[in-house]
């Protein structure tokens, strides 16, 4: 097969006409901040995952600290998977706590529950549980032995049905290369009204919203005027900056209806891998989003291959490199099973960019290195 001009990229975000009139029309409506589009997107989230409020934020890694500050989790230990992005290791050092990071289950590669129960310290207050590609984390294992909070990291989980529900509180991400993208964002959904109201303020330094203000029919200030806007406020609570804006709601309310769309076609890049690929390729579990198509190879060729299907123009990942190798959140333990695994992982070109043709390129060159290494090892 020819070698093909242009790079097949691992993930990308895909946008249409409706992201750009969406923009457009946020653009010219003179209000770009925080306002009506993301009241929208917030409801319209919070409807889909089944949970009673939503709070949009700038980011899934802003959304954990967040609810870290909300609830005041703060010089405790806190748990988390040693297969994850940096945010889960970083958020628990942002607040003083020990990042205590355990081992994964070897098929899923999230928490494993035995690992988690074993690694329990006597102030262990928070666990922080990643849907690992969209994959949902053992939860209520977890609960069986663990009364503490969990955060329920849905970074790879949009959508899954049920993901969000079994955490007290999820915390969802909408950045360039994830299901839903808007560029950066994310959202914090939860039952708890009491949290809820903790966390809508402290998105903005702890001052209620201006569109709010701007709405408000009658004012408290004595001397303003009643349907004027109001422009005092107290503050009460400290803050942060970390709400979203209409522009970035603008591509989300558009990305979300193209979602159920879009996941059935990452589950049809999905079956494909499953079917077509060479049966040395060790298939991942099974997910509803595919966030990522983590195959697994032998740890001896993994970069080997990696470099193979780079030079045939396709890019490929690891997700992830496990968080107790980095200097920052090193640990003092052993990580049989992770240290084992992440070796095998690379991640297969998987977003709803790609066309049948892409999809058939990959599986080729795939299948075509180890029919050559086949040959390699014959000669
Ligand atoms: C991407 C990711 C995050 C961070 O999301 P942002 O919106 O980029 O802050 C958190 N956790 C996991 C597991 C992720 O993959």
């Amino acid at each position: 097969m020819e070698i093909r001009k242009d790079i097949l990229p691992v993930l990308r975000p895909v946008s249409g006409v409706e992201e750009i009139a969406s923009l457009a029309e946020t653009l010219e409506s003179g209000w770009w901040g925080k306002g009506p589009k993301v009241a929208k997107f917030e409801e319209e989230f919070a409807k889909m995952v089944g949970a009673k409020y939503a709070v949009a934020v700038t980011s899934a890694t802003h959304g954990q600290d967040l609810v870290f500050k909300a609830l005041g989790i703060r010089h405790v230990d806190v748990i988390n998977p040693t297969i994850s992005f940096m945010t889960t290791a970083a958020v628990p050092l942002w607040n003083d706590c020990t990042s205590n990071i355990v081992d994964v289950d070897p098929h899923t590669l999230n928490l494993d529950p035995n690992d988690v129960k074993k690694s329990l310290r006597i102030n262990t207050e928070a666990i922080i549980a990643v849907n690992h590609a969209g994959v949902p984390a053992p939860i209520a294992e977890i609960r069986e032995f663990f009364d503490g909070f969990i955060l329920e990291d849905c970074a790879h989980s949009c959508y899954v049905p049920g993901a969000g529900l079994q955490g007290d509180a999820a915390v969802w991400s909408f950045q360039a290369v994830k299901t839903m993208p808007t560029g950066d964002g994310g959202m914090i959904t939860t039952n708890s009204k009491e949290l809820y109201e903790k966390l809508v303020p402290m998105t903005w330094l702890g001052i209620s919203s201006t569109y709010s203000r701007t709405l408000a029919t009658s004012s408290l200030i004595p001397g303003n005027k009643p349907g004027g806007y109001n422009w005092d406020y107290e503050v009460d609570v400290l803050g942060y900056k970390c709400y979203m804006i209409d522009l970035t709601a603008a591509i989300g309310l558009e990305q979300m209806k193209k979602l159920p769309k879009n996941l059935e076609y990452r589950r049809h890049i999905q079956s494909r891998y499953n079917n077509e690929l060479d049966m040395k390729i060790g298939r991942p579990a099974w997910s509803e989003t595919v966030q990522y198509y983590c195959a697994r190879v032998d740890a001896e060729i993994r970069n080997d291959l990696i470099n193979y299907l780079a030079d045939k123009k396709i890019h490929t990942s690891v997700h992830f490199k496990p968080l107790h190798l980095y200097q920052i959140v090193k640990q003092n333990r052993e990580y049989p099973v992770a240290d084992q695994e992440w070796r095998r992982l690379i991640s297969l070109p998987c977003h709803p960019g790609m066309t049948e043709e892409d999809i058939s390129y990959v599986i080729y060159w795939v299948n075509q290195y180890f029919k050559e290494s086949h040959k390699r090892e014959k000669f």
